[in-house]
């Protein structure tokens, strides 16, 4: 201890371009040199959201000038979709796929299932204790923890031990409802291997406040793994006392039943009880044609990007308890 960690900073090949320029992924190893867990953040793989790569930036900066790191590795991929992120998009823009619906790839499959291959491969010859995936979710959106829906193969465990990790954000923790079978989490987890999402507030930019957050949370996961000096275990962000330790499941309904212009009633971080109104939809001459109407208790998670609404739509995503 005191000699610091070697931290290094190298790329996977993931592509060669049509002017023969080489398309890499970028790839940030720091080792302590003592023994310990191996724990993965990665980032950007919808290409238009860009604040975990800031929080890994600031994470390594730390270990390099304040010592953060005395256990145990950090690895990471800080831009797992660099192509979407040039052109400002979710999706791998060569080929339209969403990097977060293809693991664990194929090396003889798409664009795209090569990239989630190439990215799967690497974190599992790692053995890792943890890997937290860094996304962001609607403009107006509080940071939240998102556990995946429990896979039908793998350890049973590895569920109660992702659920512990992600309660030690201090974020909310929100269960998803919808089985989405593909995402770099739930693989993981099939693979037995704790991991879940980090829904850090908007894409396109970065927001400082949830940055903060982040890298708040991150060291409180690398102090329980034991990687860092305990010292703080902070939870900065403002919790609710009811919420604290409870696992919510997440909901975007109900949805709205009429198109027209959506005037929202409840903000991301309210709660709201059963029967409250969060959002009322008028038409074009003013008239309110619906209220929205909470069916539970529930935190409110965020509302949508638009205000525009059409029977179906969601209108604000909560977690309900
Ligand atoms: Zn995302």
């Amino acid at each position: 201890m005191g000699t610091g960690a070697s931290v290094k900073f190298t790329f996977l090949k993931l592509l060669t371009g049509s002017d023969l320029s080489i398309r890499r992924l970028p790839f940030m190893v720091a080792d302590s040199g003592a023994e310990g867990p191996v724990l993965w953040l990665t980032a950007c793989c919808h290409g238009d959201e860009v604040g975990g790569m800031v929080i890994i930036q600031e994470i390594f900066k730390k270990i390099r000038k304040n010592n953060l790191l005395t256990a145990g590795s950090l690895y990471s991929f800080p831009l797992m979709n660099p192509i979407g992120f040039e052109t400002g998009s979710r999706r791998i823009t060569f080929s339209r796929e969403d990097l977060n619906r293809l693991f664990p790839g194929d090396p003889r499959g798409t664009l795209g299932e090569r990239i989630a291959n190439t990215i799967f491969t690497a974190i599992l010859k790692t053995k890792p204790a943890l890997v937290i995936d860094l996304h962001n979710d609607w403009i107006k959106s509080i940071p939240y923890a998102l556990i995946d829906t429990e896979p039908e193969s793998g350890d049973l465990k590895i569920h109660a031990t992702t659920t512990e990790f992600a309660l030690e954000t201090g974020f909310p923790v929100i269960r998803d409802t919808e089985r989405l079978q593909c995402t770099l989490p739930f693989t993981l987890r099939a693979n037995d291997i704790p991991s879940f999402t980090l829904e850090l507030g908007e894409s396109y930019i970065v927001n400082e406040k949830n940055i903060e957050y982040g890298v708040q949370s991150v060291e409180n996961i690398m102090s329980m793994l034991g990687m860092t000096i305990p010292a703080k275990n902070e939870h900065p962000y403002p919790l609710p006392g009811i919420l604290r330790g409870k696992i919510l499941d997440y909901s975007s309904k109900p949805s709205s039943s009429t198109t027209g212009i959506v005037r929202f009633l409840s903000k991301p971080g309210d709660i709201v009880r059963e029967g409250k109104a969060f959002a009322g939809i008028y038409n074009v001459f003013g008239k309110r044609r619906e209220t929205m109407r909470s069916t539970c208790d529930a935190l409110v998670l965020g509302h949508n990007d638009t205000s525009v609404s059409f029977p179906g739509m969601p209108v604000m995503a909560f977690g309900t308890f």
